[in-house]
């Protein structure tokens, strides 16, 4: 339905804010601890395999990537953050570069935040939904490798992940979803897709 996701394209890599595309038309953000899955993610959406690096290594870490899907619209991989032994520089570093982004790009539309369905709502998790939150982003929580957990247990943490962010966002103006995912099964992948197209206002292909 929406074959834009399949012409993105890697774009660029920014270590900066200043470094990144122009700050116009509409951007979807995707965030995630690392190993979380948030690579896994993208490419499922996008149906390539090697659009978003599934890579855990530490230097990644620090970059905003953006892909093209056309002129107007681009996805963007923030920097996982997660590794146990990272400085105390890198993570500030990391903070000032995610804080900004999500305060100041004009362009950003709404936020994914990628969670491991067995380890939901990390400490990471919930500074993205505060961050959102103070930025009045529409977000999306993907409780990915769904597949990972059988029918029952992945509705029961679906549940309490919703009550959570229920207590979390309840005064948010805008609105915060969660959904089960799986990039290995396709659980989830059509709803996930519509979510974006709506908020990149992609227009429907034939
Ligand atoms: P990232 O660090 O958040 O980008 O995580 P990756 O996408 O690299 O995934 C981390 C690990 O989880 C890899 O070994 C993936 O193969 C695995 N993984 C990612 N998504 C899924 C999923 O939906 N199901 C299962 N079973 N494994 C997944």
């Amino acid at each position: 339905m929406h074959a834009q996701f399949q012409r993105a394209v890697f774009l660029t890599a920014a270590s900066d804010l200043r470094a990144a595309p122009p700050d116009e038309g509409f951007e979807v953000a995707f965030a995630g601890r690392s190993n979380a899955g948030k690579s896994s993610a993208i490419n499922a959406i996008c149906h390539q395999h090697r659009l978003a690096r599934t890579s855990k290594t530490p230097g990644r870490t620090q970059q905003l990537i953006f892909f093209r899907l056309d002129d107007q619209r681009r996805l963007v991989d923030l920097p996982g953050y997660g590794f146990a032994r990272v400085s105390q520089a890198i993570k500030a570093n990391w903070q000032a570069l995610m804080g900004r982004y999500l305060r100041q790009r004009g362009c950003l539309r709404g936020l994914v935040v990628v969670m491991d369905i067995r380890h939901p709502l990390t400490e990471f998790d919930r500074q993205m939904l505060d961050w959102g939150i103070a930025a009045t982003l529409p977000m999306l929580l993907l409780l990915t490798k769904a597949d990972k957990l059988k029918h029952g247990a992945q509705r029961q943490t679906l549940a309490q992940v919703r009550r959570a962010v229920g207590e979390i966002a309840g005064s948010s103006p805008v609105p915060v979803q969660a959904d089960l995912f799986s990039a290995s099964s396709r659980l989830g992948l059509d709803a996930v897709q519509q979510h974006i197209a709506d908020w990149l206002a992609l227009p429907t292909e034939a």
